[in-house]
């Protein structure tokens, strides 16, 4: 084995412990989606913050379910009750509206019978409370959201009903994107004999934004130092992070990671023991960390999810958990060789199985939209049996 190669599990180590969380800054809650909290968010009120009806009904006493009652008022959301409910009285009320002092229930209009237009009787077995009492979900100064927690549109709700209009959060990491290769060209254009579209840049462009990070897309070097360094150059002088992909590996014009020890980037690694995504290497320079990517769109796709992401998340201050399901495989999985663990892209049958899709390597860049997610057969295993439950990585 290439000595220099290290295992996955030691390369995430190495990418996490080198990632260092980035400045703080206030966004508004209309901006926030994504970001990570850089602060506790606590409660400046009690919620509920009065006693809440959860029905269109009836507030009364529960003494008084097998009697008459007289209807006193009618309580609509938003508007203070105006009288306490005593023996044989009831108030009409709705959703969301405040509770009148001396009832203890809501009957459900549901199970009301109208007698006339001041007289009502609950006609069900038993009820419900159907309050939701003051301060049953918060009180002032519980800490609600913590720092470190990622803002999902469940978050932006909370804060918008404490009134947390500016959260401080961490600032997302600017990255620049190079692609190198003679062979290609840009989507606009039709290739020619012996030329591909650049696709990964783009792919690596929108996996930067799902990620909560600004991509900065430098364009494509050709397979020579000079083209090479001046657009690595450029994208290593502003950005917090750099991703280079293509020209990583053995070959004659593999040219990047010279291009990057000579621009200052330590590499802490270069080779790590997984398929796809063998000729990954990594480094920082004074500023700047970098990602050499193997140039297939499917070993970029594969190393950014597996440690590109949890990186730039670090960075932006939330540790990453990867979204996993445990299930079975609905038939065998195999490979030749074991001196690498090996990712495939799987679907998730409607049966609650796990389907390896179609995919004849790191070139077949049409298996990944099938896919939900990925799954790993490891170094020194060749095959996983039909019916092996396995960690689906879900992308
Ligand atoms: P490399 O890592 O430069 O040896 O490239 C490996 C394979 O990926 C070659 O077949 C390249 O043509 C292809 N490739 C490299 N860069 C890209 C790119 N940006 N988009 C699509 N395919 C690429
Ligand atoms: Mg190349």
């Amino acid at each position: 084995m290439n000595e220099r190669m290290i295992s996955r599990k030691q390369a995430e180590r190495i990418v996490l412990d080198s990632a260092r969380q980035i400045d703080v800054e206030r966004a508004g809650i209309d901006e926030a989606l994504g970001r990570a909290l850089a602060q506790d968010v606590a409660s400046d009120i009690d919620m509920p913050p009065f006693d809440k009806s959860a029905m269109d009904g009836y507030a009364c006493r529960r003494a008084d379910l097998k009697a008459q009652l007289d209807v006193i008022e009618t309580i609509p959301a938003g508007k203070e009750p105006t009288s306490a409910i005593g023996p044989g009285k009831c108030a009409k009320i709705m959703t969301g509206a405040m509770v009148p002092e001396g009832a203890d229930c809501v009957i459900m209009k549901e199970y009301v019978e109208v007698i006339d237009e001041r007289t009502v009787r609950f006609v069900g077995k038993d009820t419900a409370t159907n309050i939701c009492f003051l301060a049953e979900d918060t009180s002032v100064g519980d800490v609600v959201l913590r720092k470190g927690e990622l803002i999902k549109p469940q978050h932006i709700a909370i804060l918008a009903s404490l009134g947390c209009t500016s959260p401080l959060v961490y600032r997302r990491p600017n990255v620049g994107i190079v692609a190198t290769g003679d062979e290609l060209v840009e989507p606009t254009e039709k290739p020619g004999a012996s030329q591909i579209r650049n696709s990964n840049s783009y792919q690596l462009v929108a996996q930067v934004r799902a990620a909560g990070a600004i991509p900065h897309y430098y364009g494509i070097a050709g397979d020579n130092e000079e083209a090479i360094d001046s657009l690595f150059k450029a994208a290593l002088a502003v950005n917090d992070v750099v991703l280079i992909s293509g020209g990583v590996s053995v070959g004659d014009y593999d040219l990047v990671p010279g291009v990057m020890r000579r621009n200052g980037v330590e590499l802490l690694f270069e080779s790590i023991a997984m398929k796809p995504g063998k000729p990954t290497h990594f480094g920082a320079s004074a500023s700047t960390f970098c990602f050499g990517l193997p140039g297939n769109p499917v070993s970029t796709f594969v190393v950014f999810e597996l440690l590109v992401r949890p990186f730039l998340l670090k960075m932006m201050g939330h540790e990453f958990i990867a979204p996993n399901v445990l299930m079975p495989l609905n038939e065998a999985i195999e490979k030749r060789r074991t001196k690498r663990e090996a990712w495939f892209p799987v679907l998730l049958t409607s049966e609650g199985t796990v389907k390896p899709v179609e995919y004849h390597g790191s070139a077949h860049a049409r298996a990944l939209p099938q896919a939900d997610g990925l799954i790993c057969l490891p170094a020194g295993v060749n095959r996983f049996e039909a019916g092996t439950i396995v960690h689906v990585r879900q992308i």
